[in-house]
């Protein structure tokens, strides 16, 4: 085997192991429903599309239960999302599922699948930067998994047997600057591993430890970071509402 070829093969694989190496993966980070909206500053999240819901990106609710509205799936591939498009609100129509997934009101204003789909034409037409997408997945009722950023790059129409839905295409983002518009909070939720997390949430019934509360759920520590504590076990972890969550952490200011 001559050398060059025998370093091209050689190149080619490295390249593989190294790609393999640096390619971000999607993310699993659970969080409860209130942390979610925290991380996004908003009181509640309940559109599946938020087209630019802020100047840096949009947010989609993605869910691939059976019990889900709409089709979302992660291709095996393990970087892309396809993302079923929303129906036509129901003050719109009594039977929604009956009907074409609309890009417009019949006002003409674009409903969140149009300006999906603005995006994803201006970025094919002018080559500029892909709408930037977070994405959380449900995984159960009250907990969401962060599955971080997307790079919103085409669409396609399909026919589901009844009527026409939009199919989005997402992949994962390597626009890793834009890692470090995660605010705090979320850092702080990110030390607590996913495995532990689903282990507290399971042992404590999805509910505040102190008064069964289901709503406003939060990961808290035994001990804080701050003091030494460690959250490498569910031990030291349990779920409060976000009022006991409150009045912990005044005790220990
Ligand atoms: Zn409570």
């Amino acid at each position: 085997m001559g050398i060059y070829l025998f370093k091209k093969i050689f190149a080619a694989k490295y390249y593989r192991l190294w790609y393999a190496a640096a390619m971000i993966k999607i993310l699993d980070d659970i969080l409860s429903y209130r942390e979610m909206c925290d991380s996004e500053n908003v009181q509640t999240l309940q559109r599946g599309m938020n087209f630019r819901m802020n100047p840096v990106y949009s947010v989609i609710l993605m869910s691939q239960r059976s019990s889900a509205p709409y089709l979302d799936k992660i291709h095996n591939d393990g970087v892309t999302i396809e993302y079923e498009g929303h129906d036509l609100a129901k003050n719109y129509s009594t039977n929604p599922k009956e009907q074409d997934q609309p890009e417009k009101l019949p006002s003409g204003k674009l409903t969140q699948n149009g300006y999906f789909i603005k995006a994803i034409n201006e970025y094919k037409k002018y080559k500029g930067k892909p709408e930037l997408v977070k994405v959380y997945e449900k995984i159960s009722s009250g907990i969401w998994s962060l599955k971080g950023y997307f790079d919103l790059i085409d669409y396609k129409i399909i026919n589901d047997g009844k009527r026409n839905v939009f199919r989005y295409i997402l992949k994962l983002s390597n626009q890793e600057k834009n890692y470090s518009i995660e605010n705090i909070k979320l850092e702080h939720t990110r030390l607590i591993p996913s495995e532990v997390k689903k282990e507290v949430w399971k042992r404590d019934q999805g509910k505040c430890v102190l008064c069964g509360d289901s709503k406003n759920l939060h990961f808290d520590h035994d001990l804080p970071f701050s003091k030494g504590g460690t959250s490498l076990s569910a031990s030291n972890v349990k779920l409060l509402c976000m009022k006991h969550n409150l009045q912990k952490s005044d005790k220990i200011e």
